[in-house]
């Protein structure tokens, strides 16, 4: 720990703490203690650390071909990418390496559509007041978080902000330059928040009529982390254009950008590029978490624990009045508390869980989607104890 902190480029705050193993749901240290894992990586290994079938897929292609360049075919890509237009609305995937390229790709590509049609002036994005889509100076600029953009002036010029929800705020910013409207169906990182139950119908109708394009970042809600594939399929609506990342590849590095065929022809050759993007190792390890996730019945297990957990929330709630209000979709879940709740993460990790604060006050929970109900019950336990202790 103290050579990191000479060597390592100070930009996180990490807890004191040195992982060197995982399986399932349970990380272990170097002291050779022990965690439930409620964190996932943030939404990333949703079938959990280790997985065997995803250790074989990576494997055997690591055996085989790791690398080319995109200037050739490889099957593992080709299999990915129709594995994921058969299970969505889109025709065609962009593959890249991390959630703010997927959103940098959407971006350049909502651009790109106009500029097709000699609307080189449409460029403008709408995007949410308390969203995140990545640290690139592209994504910051459409994040909507004043912390993510400070000291980085000046911020790309495109985009317009509206808070989440509000369906006649997001009518009134719509200008002659907007080109699209650009969100996460859940909020992750800016306070785990769901639309409300028509909102995202609204936001389609909205873009059909002023003929937007909608772009979905679902980098955290994607992979059957809300309990469907994708969480657009909660909502009956479908996106032009979708960013994929974290959970894709269970912890290898991927992003990919999906979009159906009038709109993703607007990229010909040479308009965007990567050289790592839908790399062999990578594009098989993803082709195996998605069968194991869709084929293998995960997801469906995924979400009766997330009914479960939601439930168990819920019944810590009546029990404690520091928690007002339980919050989530699927097993993307948050409690918020009426104090500042950082300092619950360490105490929970000296219980032995990891779990993530956001917001000062939102504690957020993103298990791998193969959490048992009695880990489930474990944590619960936990943080009932903890708030007990505090309202003492
Ligand atoms: C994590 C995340 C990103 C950024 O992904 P990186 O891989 O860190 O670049 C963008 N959007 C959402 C919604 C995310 O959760």
């Amino acid at each position: 720990m103290e050579q990191a902190d000479q060597v390592i480029a100070k930009t996180y705050k990490r807890f004191p703490v040195v992982l060197s193993k995982g399986s399932g749901c349970t990380l272990y240290d170097t002291e050779g203690r022990s965690y439930t894992d409620f964190v996932a990586g943030i939404a990333v290994c949703n079938l959990g650390h280790a997985h065997p079938a995803i250790t074989k897929a990576v494997t055997a292609q690591a055996q085989t071909l790791w690398h080319v360049s995109n200037l050739y075919y490889t099957m593992p890509q080709v299999d990915l990418a129709a594995w994921l237009v058969k299970n969505s609305f889109a025709d065609r995937v962009f593959f890249c390496n991390s959630g703010a390229e997927a959103n940098e790709a959407a971006i350049k590509l909502a651009r790109k559509y106009f500029s097709e049609r000699g609307q080189n002036h449409r460029f403008r994005i709408i995007t949410m007041e308390q969203s995140f889509h990545g640290r690139t100076m592209g994504t910051l600029s459409a994040t909507g978080q004043d912390k993510i953009k400070k000291g980085f002036d000046p911020i790309l010029d495109g985009f317009d902000f509206v808070p989440f929800n509000d369906v006649a705020a997001l009518r009134a910013k719509i200008g002659p330059d907007t080109c699209a409207v650009m969100l996460e169906p859940v909020q992750g990182e800016g306070g785990v928040r769901c639309p409300d139950s028509d909102y995202l119908k609204a936001v389609r109708q909205i873009c059909d009529e002023n003929g937007l394009l909608l772009v979905f970042d679902e980098i955290q809600t994607g992979m059957g982390r809300t309990g469907t594939l994708f969480a657009y399929q909660n909502f009956d609506v479908e996106p032009d254009i979708m960013a994929l990342a974290k959970a894709l590849a269970n912890g290898l590095p991927i992003g990919a950008m999906l979009a159906k065929e009038q709109v993703a022809d607007a990229f010909g050759p040479g308009a965007h590029a990567t050289t790592f993007g839908g790399t062999p190792i990578v594009t098989a390890a993803a082709l195996e978490v998605c069968k194991t996730l869709l084929e293998g019945k995960v997801i469906e297990q995924g979400r009766k624990r997330a009914e479960y957990f939601r439930e168990k929330l819920l019944q810590l709630k009546k029990r404690h009045d520091a928690i007002v209000d339980v919050r989530g979709l699927g097993l993307l879940l948050g409690i918020k508390l009426n104090f500042n709740a950082e300092s619950m993460v360490s105490q929970c990790m000296q219980h032995g869980f990891f779990i993530n604060c956001i917001q000062q006050n939102i504690l957020r929970f993103v298990p791998p989607l193969i959490i048992k109900e009695e880990e489930i019950d474990a944590l619960v336990g936990c943080l009932d104890e903890l708030l007990r202790e505090k309202e003492k």
